[in-house]
């Protein structure tokens, strides 16, 4: 980044106020210095998401997010860099120089290429009456086309090249893979194919999927390859024209493709989404819990359904807090959700209400194929059961399915401890309490630090006496760099002391993340007293320490060494 571009950013996160806008996302509540609130980024009961108004630093003890204004915005609302530094300078009512590029930052060429080819297949699919038949045929109407942006690649190699030659993208669109190369020749990665083009919740275009409507190609569908704006584990189809929908109705449906996506909004269920042909994750996971934490997933009768519906459940175990709610639909088999309401909408009601809760499915799965009324079955059983259950983080949840399975296995709680020692592993990995265990530095080194950002009115007055004392030289480049900012009026920000020492990113995540108890800044000025004072007293220790090993070694003294030695005060 060039450094006009820091000076400004720099200015442009003084001028916000990172309480006032995560506030209006999150509730927070003062908590000492700092606010505090349930965590946008995790499912969780009790708030562990710090928010600090004087280093402008946010920081979850539960799942470790941590930023600023900037980042926030990243990764809450899924913007880019330059998209969020463009929200916040409208905030701030700051206008954005020239030099700080939009290309520096985006892929907005990329984006671009996509827009471009979307607008393509979706002009084409209008003039197109083979691919308008069909779209018919399958019951998907104009609503729908409009909604989802359908589109149609014509049976061409070099329709999309042309387009995108003319405005300069073939690099671009190359790299987002709606173009391929071979062998020196470019063309059209889809041909003859229905478009649904792959938005990310801000109504960017990051990817397609094509479904052939040529009966000999064997690929049903293709989708774009993976690339620097598309992510496939971590992407969901549908979101961004099912996102409010998911808030005003707080619950979603997953299901495992396009079209059953499109048959759902069809039939008012637009809280409905899928993910794109692969396990659910993680990622999909966190991304849903912005929106609702009640997920009904949605999967073939068949072995590949429950195959499915059971990576979905292993996959998101231990992220299972208390008023997370996950249940499973399961479609009669050979059919999909679009001959369910064919035959009636109300059959496609009656199975969410009879969906299995994850709590029963879990115990139904791990069941199956043994007996447990033999011995050797039923242990396998209560060890399956346990190897799962300590994943799900502790809570009453958890404890539920303790006593469920203490129950279905006849034995008590205490008993099923015994058969693993690791029974309570997740409660180890709860990174909540371990918030004042920092590795590697000396603790006092960087509560100064941390001290010296939230009071910086205290910089001047203790700077260089800290500066002689701290022996860390990552602490010491830290704390000069903040006397520097201190020192041109500089409002201290973690982003611009990332920047500054890549390296040492995780000491200053720690510096800013540290929790200082003193609640003004009269009592922040004392504890920095005190270090000092047990700095001091630890350096003298060694020096008289090394002067008595000197004597005792028959080495000469010097008169001042003598002088220290003698007067030395354990
Ligand atoms: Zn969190």
């Amino acid at each position: 980044m060039k450094n006009l571009d820091r000076q400004f950013i720099d200015n442009l996160l003084s001028n916000i106020d990172i309480v006032e806008l995560i506030g209006q996302k999150v509730t927070l509540k003062k908590f000492g210095n700092n606010y505090k609130g349930l965590c946008p980024f995790h499912a969780e009961n009790t708030p562990s998401f710090n928010v600090s108004s004087s280093k402008q630093f946010y920081h979850c003890f539960g799942c470790g997010a941590s930023g600023d204004a900037i980042s926030f915005l990243k990764n809450y609302e899924g913007l880019s860099f330059y998209e969020s530094i463009e929200k916040l300078a409208k905030i701030a009512n700051i206008s954005i120089p020239e030099t700080v590029s939009k290309k520096n930052y985006d892929n907005e060429n990329l984006l671009h290429a996509n827009y471009i080819a979307s607008d393509f297949f979706s002009n084409n699919l209008q003039n197109n009456k083979k691919a308008k038949d069909y779209l018919l045929s399958r019951g998907i109407t104009d609503d729908l086309i409009e909604k989802f942006d359908l589109g149609y690649a014509n049976d061409s190699w070099d329709g999309l090249m042309k387009e995108l030659q003319k405005k300069n993208l073939i690099k671009d669109a190359l790299e987002v893979g709606v173009l391929v190369k071979n062998k020196d020749k470019i063309y059209d990665r889809f041909r003859d194919r229905v478009i649904f083009p792959i938005k990310n919740t801000q109504e960017k275009v990051i990817a397609f999927g094509g479904r052939t409507l040529n009966k000999s190609e064997s690929a049903k569908y293709i989708n774009s390859p993976e690339s620097k704006i598309f992510f496939k584990s971590a992407q969901l189809y549908g979101l961004f024209q099912a996102k409010n929908s998911i808030t005003k109705n707080d619950k979603v449906i997953i299901v495992e493709g396009y079209t059953d996506v499109l048959a759902l909004h069809k039939n008012n269920f637009n809280y409905s989404i899928a993910t794109l042909g692969t396990a659910f994750t993680k990622s999909h996971f966190n991304k849903i819990m912005k929106y609702t934490k009640n997920i009904f997933f949605c999967f073939d009768g068949d072995e590949a359904g429950k195959k499915a519906a059971w990576k979905a459940l292993t996959n998101c175990l231990d992220e299972l807090r208390d008023n997370v709610n996950i249940n499973f639909i399961f479609l009669p088999e050979g059919k999909d959700p679009d001959d369910i309401f064919n035959e009636d909408v109300n059959l496609f009601i009656n199975l969410i209400d009879k969906s299995t809760p994850l709590s029963e499915f879990l115990f139904q799965e791990v069941e199956k194929n043994k007996n447990i009324e033999k011995i050797e079955d039923k242990s396998k059983y209560i060890i399956e059961c346990i190897d799962l259950i300590k994943q799900i983080p502790k809570g009453v949840f958890k404890t539920l399915m303790e006593e469920k399975l203490t129950k279905i296995a006849n034995i008590n709680k205490d008993e099923l401890y015994k058969y693993t020692s690791k029974f309570d592993k997740s409660d180890k990995s709860d990174k909540s309490d371990n918030n004042k265990q920092i590795d590697d530095y000396n603790n006092e080194e960087f509560y100064i630090l941390s001290i010296l950002i939230e009071y910086p009115n205290l910089i001047s007055k203790h700077a260089a006496k800290i500066n002689k004392l701290i022996s860390n030289n990552s602490a010491k480049k830290i704390l000069n760099a903040i006397i520097n900012m201190k020192e041109q009026n500089q409002k201290i920000n973690i982003s611009s002391l990332i920047e500054g020492f890549p390296d040492n990113k995780d000491l200053i995540n720690n510096i800013f993340k540290t929790e200082i108890e003193d609640k003004n800044q009269d009592s922040a000025a004392e504890t920095i007293k005190t270090i000092i004072y047990t700095f001091q007293k630890k350096l003298d220790e060694n020096e008289y320490f090394d002067l008595l090993s000197k004597y005792s070694k028959g080495i000469k003294l010097s008169e001042d060494e003598k002088i220290k030695l003698k007067n030395f005060k354990k």
